[in-house]
């Protein structure tokens, strides 16, 4: 005889195997939470790290400039208008991977991702047109100029 619905609805031994599922189900779904929110507990504590270190280099950097201002070593307008375009050149470009540090990862992994240098983002000369590599540039009066241009400038 085939099992139906009313057979197993009262069934004791069918109802208690549902309810173990289900209280498990539970458990897995709390588990599951707990480990998010700490995630999120480390990610909040990592992002105002950050937001912290943002803020202290940001007056550090103001009172660099200011300190050079006050020695007559920076023309602060002329640093304004380098910095923009800089920026807006820097902004027009793909931004470097955010490299966030995994808290559970193990410590080589973490040495591994620490030790991988930085991709080096091409430059284009604003003198010859060319795209170079950052470490084969120079900073000059007239702005991040490619090596070559910058031999010639001398
Ligand atoms: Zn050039």
């Amino acid at each position: 005889m085939a099992t139906g619905y009313w057979d197993t609805v009262f069934d004791p031994r069918f109802m208690l195997h549902r309810e173990v599922n289900e209280w498990n189900d539970i458990q897995d779904l709390q588990d599951q939470t707990a480990d998010a929110a700490a995630q999120l507990r480390q990610l909040t504590k990592i992002a105002t790290a950050a937001h912290r270190q943002l803020y202290e280099l940001s007056i550090t950097t103001g009172v660099l400039v200011k300190m050079l201002a006050e020695a007559n070593l920076l023309d602060v307008e002329v640093l304004r208008t380098r910095a923009e375009a800089e920026l807006a050149a820097a902004r027009a470009q793909p931004p470097p991977p955010v490299v966030i540090p995994d808290p559970w990862a193990s410590a080589p992994a973490q040495a591994a991702v620490q030790a991988a240098p930085p991709a080096a983002a091409p430059v284009t000369c604003p003198l010859c047109g060319k795209q170079v590599p950052a470490n084969q540039t120079t900073i000059t009066a007239r702005g991040t100029v490619c090596d070559g241009c910058a031999a010639t400038q001398r």
